[in-house]
C-alpha cells in the first residue's frame, strides 16, 4: 500500500512565516499541471504492483489552480496505478472555496479538505500577510459541510509575537465551534529567509516565551478534548474518524510517491527529492527526464532507527520496539537514557509501546534527542 502526494508550488501572496516551497509568480501555472501530469505518468511505471490508498495534493496553494487541473493531475493518477482510494485530501485556502468551487472539488471525488484559516484575528492575519478575513475562512468552512464535506481540517498557528491577550481562546472557540472533523495546531517556528525571521533578527518584534507557548498549547489540549477531539499527534487533533489516513500512513514507515518541485518520496528503505526550484523543475520536464534533477539517500539503519523515533514518538501511539528491532536491528529497551526518561515521567511505556505523555510533548524534540543514535 502506498500514497501519493503532489506538490503544488504556487500561492497568491508569501505569508510572513512560511519558507515552504512556492512561487508568487503564477503565469506558469498551466506549464506546471503539464509538468505535474508528465511526472506522475513517468514515475509511476516504477510503482507497478503497488496499490495506491490516499492522494493529498499540498502545497503552496492547492487550490489556486482550480478544481479543472486539479481534476487533470488526478485523472493521470488514477489511469497510472491501482487505487484503493480510502482518502482524498485539497490542502486549500479560503478564498478560494467558493460555493462552485467546493461543488466541483466534490463531484471530482475530493472526500478532505484540509483548509488554511490560521487566526480569526484581523490584526494577525493582516501581519501573517494572508489574504482571507476570519470571516471569509468561517464561510467557507461552513460551505464545505453544507456541501458534503464529511472531512474537514483547519490549520492553526499559536506561539504568536503579535495578538493580545486571549487571542489563543478566541482562536480556539471560534475553530471549534465549526463543523471539522480535524485541526492542525502549530507553534510558529521563525525560519530564516522569512519576513518574520528578518523581523527577529532586526529586533522589531520578540518571540514569545516558552511558558506562554506552553500554556498556549496546554488550553490547546484541553479545549479540544472537551468538544471530543483525540490528540493523535503533537500537532494534530481529531474527532472520531477524522485522522488524517494519508499523514498517519506517513508517519508509520508507509512508501510513498512525491509529485512536483521540492516533493519527497520513500520506499524500500530509499528517499528520495525533486529539487526545490520550478525552473529547474520545468526544465527537467521539457526533456522528460526527472531523475536528473532529483537526489537519492538510501537510509542505513541508525537513520531508519532515529527517523523511526522521531516520527513515531510525536504520535499517541508511540513506538512498538519489536517492530523497531526487525526494521532496523536496534534494541530501543537496552537505550541507556531510556531508564531516567522513565523515572523523569518524559516517556512512558503504553501496551508495549514506547510513548511521550502529551503534557510532555512540547519537550519531546530534547526528550527524542536523546533516543537517537
Ligand atoms: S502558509 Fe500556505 S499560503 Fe502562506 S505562503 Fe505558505 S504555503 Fe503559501
Amino acid at each position: 500500500m502506498a500514497g501519493l502526494y503532489v506538490h503544488v508550488p504556487f500561492c497568491a501572496q508569501a505569508c510572513s512565516y512560511c519558507d515552504f516551497h512556492f512561487t508568487t509568480r503564477l503565469d506558469d501555472r498551466s506549464r506546471m499541471v503539464d509538468a505535474l501530469v508528465s511526472e506522475i505518468t513517468s514515475s509511476l511505471k516504477d510503482w507497478e504492483g503497488e496499490v495506491f490508498k490516499t492522494l493529498y495534493f499540498g502545497g503552496g496553494t492547492p487550490s489556486i489552480l482550480g478544481p479543472q487541473a486539479i481534476g487533470r493531475i488526478a485523472r493521470a493518477a488514477f489511469d497510472h496505478a491501482e487505487w484503493a482510494l480510502e482518502e482524498w485530501t485539497v490542502e486549500a485556502n479560503p478564498e478560494d472555496l467558493t460555493l462552485e468551487v467546493l461543488g466541483q472539488l466534490q463531484g471530482l471525488g475530493v472526500d478532505r479538505l484540509s483548509v488554511g484559516v490560521q487566526s480569526f484575528d484581523p490584526v494577525v492575519l493582516k501581519w501573517m500577510r494572508r489574504i482571507h478575513s476570519a470571516e471569509t475562512a468561517e464561510t467557507a468552512v461552513r460551505d464545505a459541510a453544507e456541501v458534503g464535506f464529511k472531512h474537514i481540517s483547519l490549520d492553526l498557528m499559536y506561539g504568536l509575537p503579535v495578538g493580545g491577550d486571549g487571542r489563543w481562546q478566541d482562536d480556539l472557540g471560534r475553530a471549534l465551534a465549526l463543523p471539522a472533523d480535524h485541526l492542525s495546531c502549530y507553534i510558529l517556528t521563525a525560519e530564516p529567509r522569512t519576513r518574520y525571521g528578518h523581523q527577529l533578527e532586526k529586533g522589531e518584534l520578540s518571540a514569545p516565551p516558552d511558558d506562554s507557548v506552553v500554556s498556549e498549547y496546554n488550553a490547546l489540549c484541553a479545549a479540544a478534548a472537551q468538544q471530543g477531539y483525540e490528540h493523535y499527534e503533537v500537532s494534530n487533533f481529531a474527532r472520531k474518524g477524522g485522522r488524517s489516513r494519508h499523514n498517519s500512513a506517513y508517519w508509520e514507515g508507509t512508501p510513498y510517491l512525491g509529485i512536483g518541485p521540492g516533493a519527497h518520496s520513500f520506499r524500500g528503505g530509499a528517499r528520495w527529492w525533486n529539487v526545490r526550484s520550478n525552473a529547474a523543475y520545468l526544465k527537467a520536464a521539457g526533456t522528460m527526464d526527472f531523475s536528473n534533477q532529483q537526489t537519492h539517500e538510501v537510509l542505513d539503519n541508525t537513520n531508519r532507527y532515529n527517523e523511526s523515533l522521531i516520527t513515531g514518538l510525536r504520535r499517541l501511539e508511540g513506538v512498538c520496539p519489536e517492530k523497531l528491532l526487525e526494521t532496523t536491528g536496534q534494541r530501543l529497551e537496552a537505550h541507556p537514557a531510556l531508564p531516567g526518561l522513565l523515572d523523569r515521567g518524559d516517556c512512558e511505556w503504553a501496551d508495549g509501546r514506547l510513548r511521550i505523555p502529551e503534557p510532555r510533548w512540547p519537550m519531546g524534540d530534547a526528550i527524542t534527542l536523546e533516543l537517537i543514535l
